[in-house]
């Protein structure tokens, strides 16, 4: 049996985030497990998943590490290792531990595999399986290396749900006084211009088509950026964009300001994880749709009933005007 250690970094509020919950399902179904957490204060997410039939509670606990940061998430992820005698640590992938954990692996002379979709024991060893080519291909590996470092991706498993209780945490302690990045602060755009939203219940698209002359022979632009930022507002939907849009921003020529490369999805751009998605005005063209592999159902709205998403890649196309369409959802929703 393998020592198994989960590691979480906790939120500033105190918890543990969803993809944080959904690591712990996965370790808890390899056998048993410690629980490494790192963060300002730990105890209230130790008590929020004391339920969880952990062996072991190990915790690095304060100011320092409240705060993302290489050197403090680096070294405490390499104490809570070793504490634990870890032979496989898995843990969510989340920005910060994506860029702290690998450094750990190379600490303890160990190997981590990131992006990961599943861990499970197959053969009686632990595999791991993960997504290669623009997620073509999907392989499963196993290592004979430890400790073995996991980075799930959010969205792939149920998370974790269980009774809180009172943990019993033992602290480990961490020498942080030759640190010497110091975080002054963070920038961030305002919250309601955050438009990529991966626990959103729907993906929302925009194409090139928004910016493109319409039936009456002029371009409407400023419309376009008011119906598709309604429609996210009231959805609470998470924005994505085609390539031909995304690059026009850059040029500039911005629908919508808050559309970025960031949104883009695609064989160049990203491959979101959503229940559902609805495309418009974009033509659904391949190295575009193969970006919507992990949406469950597809919607799509073009003009054009020879567009690419008639040809067996959306579940529903509706022929017609985004304009008017989006339009008349804006007004239902409100
Ligand atoms: C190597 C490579 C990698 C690529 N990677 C990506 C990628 O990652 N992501 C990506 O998106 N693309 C990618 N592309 C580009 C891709 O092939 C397409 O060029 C791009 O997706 C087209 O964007 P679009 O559908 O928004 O624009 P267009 O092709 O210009 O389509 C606009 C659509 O809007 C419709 N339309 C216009 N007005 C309305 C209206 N009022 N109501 C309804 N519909 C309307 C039109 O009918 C048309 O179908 C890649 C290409 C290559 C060669």
């Amino acid at each position: 049996m393998e020592r198994i250690l989960f590691l979480a970094h906790v939120e500033p509020d105190g918890s543990l985030v969803k993809a944080a919950l959904e690591a712990l399902a996965s370790a808890l179904a390899l056998g048993e497990v410690t629980v490494g957490l790192v963060g300002g204060s730990v105890q209230g997410a130790a008590d929020q998943i004391a339920g969880c039939g952990a062996m072991r509670f190990l915790a690095v606990e304060g100011e320092a590490f409240a705060q993302g940061r290489y050197a403090t998430d680096a070294a405490a992820g390499e104490a809570l290792c070793r504490a634990a005698g870890a032979e496989l640590v898995i843990a969510p992938s989340t920005s910060r531990w994506a860029r702290a954990l690998p450094g750990v692996a190379c600490r303890l002379g160990g190997r981590v595999d990131t992006h990961a979709a599943s861990i499970a024991t197959m053969n009686e060893v632990p595999a791991v399986t993960r997504w290669f080519y623009r997620q073509r291909m999907e392989g499963v590996l196993t290592r004979s290396q430890r400790p073995w470092i996991v980075l799930l991706e959010p969205g792939c498993v149920t998370a974790w749900t269980g009774t809180s209780g009172v943990a019993n945490v033992e602290r480990v302690a961490v020498d942080v006084s030759t640190t010497r990045t110091t975080v002054i602060g963070m920038q961030a755009p305002p919250a309601d211009e955050q438009t990529i939203r991966p626990d959103a219940k729907l993906l929302f698209v925009a194409g090139a088509g928004w910016t493109k002359k319409q039936a009456d022979g002029a371009v409407h632009a400023q419309e376009a950026e008011k119906l598709i930022l309604g429609f996210l507002h009231a959805a609470k939907a998470s924005l994505g964009g085609s390539k031909s849009l995304v690059d026009l921003s850059g040029e500039g020529e911005a629908v919508l300001k808050c559309m970025t490369h960031l949104n883009q999805v695609g064989q160049t751009g990203s491959t979101p994880r959503h229940p559902k998605g609805l495309s418009t005005c974009c033509h659904g063209e391949e190295p575009h749709v193969v970006g919507w592999r992990f949406i469950g159902e597809r919607r799509a709205i073009n003009l054009d009933a020879n567009c690419g998403w008639a040809r067996g890649k959306a579940d529903v196309l509706y022929v017609s005007d985004a304009f008017a369409v989006m339009r008349e959802l804006n007004r239902l929703l409100a």
